[in-house]
């Protein structure tokens, strides 16, 4: 862990007031007699790891994790997994691979433009391109779901109190 740098960076420390990592509008602070931090906007709950600078969302499985950069929050991570180049590659040769595929075949082996549905395979790569796309964007609204549905939530409450 790094402590040099004192001037800019500082450690985080459960008794201290931080900017809330789930909505970004609320303050964390201490929650007397527990060992975890509350946000004063959204309400979640987060519990405290000083000795790694985490913070830590129980209420989801597996636990969403923040680490203190001394600044401000890291990215969300769900602890245990590690959200590295593979997945990102992986992503995009899931949605890139299938359409290419079908791109190539649809052009090599283009239909008479008399036949009916000769524009089939062209319409056929758009949709494979977007329905892949979709299931992609839908898994990355799963990994992220509470810190939008927290936020929704907590903006239409403070609307309703307004
Ligand atoms: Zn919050």
């Amino acid at each position: 862990m790094k402590h040099t740098s004192k001037l800019l960076a500082t450690s985080f420390h459960e008794h201290d007031t931080y900017p809330c990592p789930v909505c970004h509008v609320g303050k964390i602070s201490h929650m007397p007699l527990m060992e975890a931090m509350s946000c004063d906007f959204c309400q979640q709950i987060f519990t405290v790891n000083v000795e790694q600078q985490q913070l830590k969302l129980p209420s989801r499985q597996p636990p969403l994790v923040w680490r203190w950069n001394g600044f401000g929050w890291t990215e969300a991570q769900l602890e245990g997994v590690e959200f590295g180049w593979g997945y990102a590659i992986a992503a995009v040769a899931f949605i890139i691979l299938p359409t290419f595929v079908i791109g190539v075949v649809a052009y090599n082996f283009p239909p008479h433009p008399d036949v009916p549905l000769s524009w089939l395979p062209y319409i056929w790569t758009g949709m494979t391109f977007m329905s892949h796309l979709v299931i992609i964007l839908w898994l990355i609204v799963e990994i992220y779901q509470i810190p939008i549905h927290a936020y929704m939530r907590a903006v239409r409450e403070r609307l309703i109190w307004w």
